[in-house]
This record gives structure tokens, sequence and C-alpha cells, in this order.
């Protein structure tokens, strides 16, 4: 019997404050057994070659949406297949309560185990789900979430409210389900977050994650741009200017700093987002923030889409290069903490061919580790090393998963992807191995794609194919250390 169960030999392998190391990994039991200069082929009953390789710890997409417009079983398998493609080994997916996702309103203790059932057995990555308290009620449920159901990160939706969301034809309160939604109950939810934190953190950080965007001026800015006949995705942007962000930033963190609790600002999409978030750090210096961008607000900008059909429609708006380049800065300069996807799988279906009813979002997961890689590293001289903490350890950092998950290190999970830097592919939608039957990505030419990707030691995405079947588990979080493997 060999000493592990697989050896991944050759590589390069990305480690978190120890920059690029060449080494061989030693797999045991699902975890990292061994780090070590030279584990020959009889060491693993099975061996990955990874020589002019690179290996990355695989990618935590802590924002992502299963089931919001389709089944949860569905998302579950298809959407989590295609992030094997972008080297994610986990996704932590937002749920609530309200229109999409289940289209109903009620406590967590009973809802919260449906969403559960519907997952189990279809995933290929790990998941974990953070919660928007929606209602009155759901806030005593805070606690129990945190400290019992492995949920201990939660979401507010600031433009969730007025009577017209983005002129879509629901109302604020028939589409959140609630009649509560505003900032009292924002700050009642700020207070329990942070008390749960208090009690709990210390075995991982209790957090809310903020949709920052205003309701109030994006209803008049709709009312402005309506009807000047600009594209479509333009007119949006302008719609949901950066403006909206801004304020949002803002007060989000007048409120935050009175209850002391921990936040995440979710996938800031422009320059003034990334300048009201240096200025709220500035004013709470001591207040713990981390924020958040996106793959599409990285990589795509109004312009590439025009012609190209409402599939980029997205909250908030694709934005302009200026925008790129400020988020990049921000990427760089480590004033964004993580990347994700916010991967909602839309049919071109629910886009249709008017903007305002279009539903938004679509999905990226499969770009996570590839948009980062070409125009972070290739194209802007970001190091692997930092490029893993942005796809991976930041994320589990925050989000109470890390050190099993988010680091090469003996003891963690296996969670590998395995990347070919110098590959270059253009995006289609059949790459992405997604059920989403467009993506506004089409026709981006990416360089530096994972060739396989590994799940608590299992091969389960090789040279653009899946190879095995889906073994996620659920990530009740904090995640405990494990038991250490067992000497051999
Ligand atoms: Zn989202």
């Amino acid at each position: 019997m060999s000493r592990y169960d697989t050896v991944v030999t050759g590589g390069r392998v990305v480690m978190a404050g120890h920059g690029v190391v060449r080494c061989d990994v030693g797999i045991k039991d699902g975890r990292i057994a061994a780090l070590a200069e030279d584990l020959g082929p009889s060491d693993g009953d099975e061996r990955v070659e990874a020589a002019g390789r690179v290996v990355l710890p695989g990618g935590i997409d802590s924002h992502f949406h299963i089931g919001i417009y389709r089944p949860i079983e569905l998302d579950a398998a298809s959407e989590t297949e295609s992030s094997l493609v972008g080297g994610a080994t986990s996704v932590l997916s937002y749920f609530r309560t309200g229109q999409h996702y289940l289209n109903k309103s009620g406590p967590y203790r009973e809802i919260l185990p449906e969403v559960l059932a519907s997952t189990a057995g279809q995933a290929y990555v790990d998941y974990g789900y953070h919660i928007a308290i929606m209602t009155t009620s759901q806030l005593d449920e805070i606690e129990w979430l945190a400290a019992e159901a492995g949920v201990p990160s939660f979401k507010y939706y600031m433009f969730y409210k007025g009577l017209n969301l983005a002129a879509s034809s629901a109302d604020a309160a028939s589409y959140t389900m609630s009649d509560s939604y505003d900032f009292g109950h924002l700050y009642s939810m700020m207070e329990r977050i942070a008390a749960a934190d208090a009690e709990h953190g210390g075995s991982g950080r209790v957090s809310l994650s903020i949709h920052c965007e205003n309701a109030e001026l994006i209803k008049l800015f709709i009312e402005r741009v309506r009807d000047a006949g600009k594209p479509p995705l333009e007119t949006y942007h302008e719609a949901r200017p950066p403006l909206t962000e801004r304020l949002s930033i803002h007060e989000a963190g007048v409120l935050a700093d009175a209850a002391r609790v921990r936040i995440n600002l979710l996938h800031l999409s422009s320059d003034e987002a990334m300048t009201a978030t240096a200025q709220v750090r500035q004013l709470y210096p001591d207040l713990d923030i981390r924020a958040e961008t996106t793959l599409h607000h990285l990589c795509l900008t109004y312009d590439m889409l025009e012609g190209k059909g409402l599939g980029g429609k997205v909250n908030p708006p694709i934005r302009t290069r200026r925008d790129v380049d400020a988020l990049w800065r921000g990427v760089i300069s480590g004033a964004i903490q993580w990347v994700a996807s916010d991967h909602a799988c839309c049919l071109e279906e629910l886009k249709r061919d008017e903007l305002w009813p279009a539903q938004p979002g679509f999905g990226g997961t499969a770009l996570l580790y590839p948009v980062l890689l070409s125009e972070g590293y290739h194209k802007r001289g970001l190091t692997l090393e930092r490029i893993a903490e942005l796809a991976s350890t930041n994320p589990a950092r925050a989000y109470a998963c890390y050190p099993r998950k988010g680091a090469i290190a003996v003891g963690s999970d296996a969670d590998l992807t395995i990347v070919d830097l110098d590959l270059e592919q253009v995006v289609t939608p059949e790459l992405l191995h997604s059920a989403q039957d467009h993506t506004p990505f089409a026709g981006v030419s990416l360089r530096g794609w994972p060739v396989r990707t590994i799940v608590r030691g299992r091969s389960v995405f090789a040279d653009g194919d899946v190879i095995g079947p889906p073994t996620g588990e659920f990530l009740h979080r904090p995640l405990a250390a494990r038991p250490a493997v067992a000497r051999v």
C-alpha cells in the first residue's frame, strides 16, 4: 500500500505567505498530508503529473446564486460543474426568501433544511450558504444560523425598497415578501449580527454582506435615461449610476460603525465605489470592512457588449473602461480583498429583448482563475500568490472556512487546481459547462486555464471534461479543524 492516495508531482505550488514553491503534494483521506521535494510515483496509488504547470488552491467562489431562476437541484448540479472549469472547488451561495428562489417566505428553520436537501448530492464542489434576513421575524434566527446552522454570513440589499424595482413590474414589498425591509430592519440586523460575532466570532468571523445601490436615485435616473435612445447596456449603466453605489457605501459605513458589525461590500463596480470605500475606511479605521469585485466588472465594459443583446444586464451594471481600470487598481493595491463571479444562471429567454423586464445576472464562475490569470497575471503583473489570495485564501478567511479551505498546507482539504498558464482559449457558452445558453464573455480570449480540478483529493475535472461524480458537501461554517491525518 502506498503512503498517499494521490501524489501531485512536478508542479510549482502557490502557497499563501510562501510564494511559489517547486514541490510535490501528497494527499491522504481527502486532505493534504505532505508537501515534499520528491515524492515518487510509488508513494501514491494515483499520480497526477503537474510538470510545467502551476498548482493553485481551489478557488472559493464566494458570491453565487444557486437556484435563483431555476430549481435548486438543477442549478446545484450544472452550475457547480461550471465552477470546476474555472478552478473553484467551493462556492458560497446567497439565498433569500421572497420572489425567485423558492418564491416564498417563512422561517429559515424550515426553509434552510429544504434548501440543503435540494442541494445535497447534486453539487460538484463543496458549498455553503449566505442568508439574507428579509423579515422581522427572521431577525430572531440570526443567532441560530450563525451558531448552529453553519451560516455565519448574511446579506442586505440596499435597493430593495420603494415602489418600483429597477422598473420591473414588482413593487418592493411583494418582491421581498416583507413589510419591514428598510434601514430600521438593516440596523436591527447589524446589531444581531454584531452580537453573534461577539459571542461566536472567535471560531470564525460573523459578517454582513451588503449590496450597495440606492433605490430612490435609481428611480430618478431611470426616468431621465429611459427615452434617451442610447444602447441598452449604456442606458442601464446610466440608470444605476456609480453615484448610487457611492451613497449606499457611505450609508452602510455609518450604520455599520454605529452597530460595530463586520461588513463585506459586495461586487464594487465603479471608480466612485472605490473612492467611497477608501473614505469610509478612513472615517472608521477600526471597522472591519472588506471589499469584493466581480470577474465581469474587471473584464467587461458596456461598449464591448453593444449590439450583443441583454445578456450583460446585471446589478450593479457593467460600466466603463475608467471603472475597470479603477477596480484593477483596487485589486492590485489590496483595497479589494477578493474576486467572485456573482454567478446566476439566467437563460436567454429570461433576458428577452427588452431592457427593463430582462432579468439581471449571468454566470461567470468558470472564469474565476482564467480572468485573474489572463487580465491579472499576464496583463498587469499580479503575482500568482496574490491571485491565490484573491480567489481562495481571502474569501476563506472572511467567511470562516480557513484554514481547511483556502490554503495549500498540510492538514487543509486537498482542493487544488492545476493550471496551464499559457493555454489560451476564446470563451464560448459550451466551454463554460453551464446550463446558461449564452455568455456576455463570449469572444473574450483568456490565457491561463485550469487543466485539472481536484476536490478533496479526487480529480473531478480534467482537460475540459468532467471525470468524477458530484461529491460536494455542505460547508457547515465555521469549518472546524479536522483531526490530523494518521501518521503513515
Ligand atoms: Zn449576487
